[in-house]
């Protein structure tokens, strides 16, 4: 007789919703399917950095295919990060590995359409449903559901929201949850790396200038592309948004360049080679008091952690997301002799889940929250850049942190209502 699986329906086909269904496919006995709502993938996005943490655990998920020099760019001096001055130049800070033995592992920056296929590969194209906007989400004691815009819906054991930022699903359980507009801006460009090949003293690295009030990030990706971010400070409305801004609107090139024009040589020199930009207005939120709901229910990526891609952290830890509810599903599932368990077992590996990675996501988000509407306490703007740079915290318990370990300590120190959860059962 054919046993029964888990059904697992996942909200979002985005890099925490792949990721999860690889991380969820390597159980047995559960199946996964996917809703999204674009009608079709394609490379959409622009730059997206995937440091040591996601590495690894990209590594561990089997999708060996993303962590390609190919489709992969690694600084040529094994430095994260170079912050520079904006009009000197110099530079005035480097981020640095602590421990990260394996070249592999060393941050990398993607066109984030490459990164996406690169995860696409490992997914049976059946299993992801296209044009599939997620309406609302809501669970009963038996089963949960999704209901989509088309007037159709979708029924499992468990769903995960993969939805994004403005996820839906979190808005079903969590509707007074609301989003800042921080009162950035990010113009995004990804183009051919031969556009600024002759621009003279380009970093090799990735660098990012520092000025009073805004920031210029450039990068070579994988794959022979090459990315320039700048951002500025709009205006909000009364209702949190920026004014006369859309997500992913083209951008104005001109206003680009006016806005970098007063920057050092190799700024605007990339500046003019930009050919387009994108507007990503950046949003943030607080951290939620749970991310389990009706005991069936989960958010992963910037559903769970709306920190608006504060320290560009928002893929790797999207994909770290996915590998710990693989680790609680396996810690808790694994002694159920195949069988799909009970609503008490679901509930137990979302807490889990939950346990290992909410507080990690809350500290940045402690972080984030504290440093909107931050101004520069110094009178000399020149002089607060350099500071900016210099206060910058030290981002490595992110960058390189170890979600198996985590999940380990969560097990250790067990709970009292899960008496279960015990070294024993590791
Ligand atoms: C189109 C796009 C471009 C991006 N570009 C960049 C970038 O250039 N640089 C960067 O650092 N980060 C970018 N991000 C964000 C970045 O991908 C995430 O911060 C990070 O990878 C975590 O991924 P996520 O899967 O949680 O969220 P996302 O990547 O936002 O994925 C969410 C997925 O859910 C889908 N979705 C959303 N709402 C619904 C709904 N109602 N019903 C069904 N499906 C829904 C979306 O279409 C998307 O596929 C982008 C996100 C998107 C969606």
């Amino acid at each position: 007789m054919a046993q029964e699986k888990l059904r697992v329906i996942i909200g979002g086909a985005g890099i925490a919703g792949l990721a999860s269904f690889l991380a969820l496919k390597k159980l047995p006995n559960i199946e996964v399917e996917l809703y999204e709502q674009a009608p079709e993938l394609k490379e959409i996005g622009a730059s997206i950095a995937i440091s040591p943490n996601g590495l690894r655990t990209l590594e561990k998920l089997g999708a060996l295919n993303a962590l390609d020099d190919e489709v992969a760019f690694r600084g040529p001096s094994a430095i994260p990060m170079i912050y520079r001055h904006w009009k000197t130049n110099e530079i005035i800070l480097e981020d640095h590995f602590v421990d990260v033995p394996d070249p592999r592992h060393r941050t990398a920056r993607f066109h984030r359409g490459h990164l996406h296929a690169a995860l696409l590969e490992h997914v049976p194209r059946h299993l992801i449903h296209l044009n599939k906007r997620i309406k609302s989400a809501s669970a009963s004691p038996e089963k949960v559901q999704l209901e989509f815009t088309d007037g159709t819906s979708a029924e499992g054991d468990v769903l995960i929201g993969a939805d994004g930022i403005h996820s839906k699903v979190r808005a079903s359980f969590v509707p007074d949850h609301r989003l800042y507009a921080t009162g950035k801006v990010y113009m995004r460009s990804t183009f051919d790396a031969s556009l600024v090949e002759n621009i003279p003293d380009l970093p090799l690295d990735s660098s990012h200038w520092w000025g009073p009030t805004a920031n210029f990030f450039a990068s070579r990706l994988g794959k022979n592309q090459y990315t320039t971010v700048g951002n500025f400070d709009s205006p909000v409305d009364s209702n949190g948004n920026p004014k006369n801004i859309q997500w992913n609107d083209e951008g104005d090139v001109e206003l680009f360049r006016k806005l970098f024009q007063d920057w050092n040589p190799v700024v605007t020199a990339l500046v003019d080679a930009t050919p387009y930009t994108r507007y990503y207005p950046n949003y943030a939120g607080d951290p939620l008091p749970t991310w389990v709901f009706e005991s069936r229910v989960t958010l992963v990526g910037d559903a769970a952690h709306t920190h608006g891609g504060a320290f560009a952290a928002g893929g790797a830890l999207a994909i770290d997301d996915a590998y710990a509810l693989y680790l609680a599903f396996k810690h808790v599932f694994s002694s159920k002799n195949g069988t799909k368990g009970s609503a008490k077992d679901i509930e137990t590996a979302l807490k889990l889940y939950d346990r290992t990675r909410r507080p990690h996501a809350e500290r940045l988000l402690n972080i984030v929250l504290q440093g909107i509407n931050r101004k520069p306490a110094a009178t000399d703007l020149d002089d607060a850049a350099v500071q900016r740079i210099k206060n910058k915290p030290d981002t490595t318990w992110l960058s390189e942190h170890d979600v198996e370990k985590a999940f380990a300590d969560v097990v250790r120190q067990g709970t009292v209502d899960e008496p279960s959860l015990t070294r024993a059962n590791l």
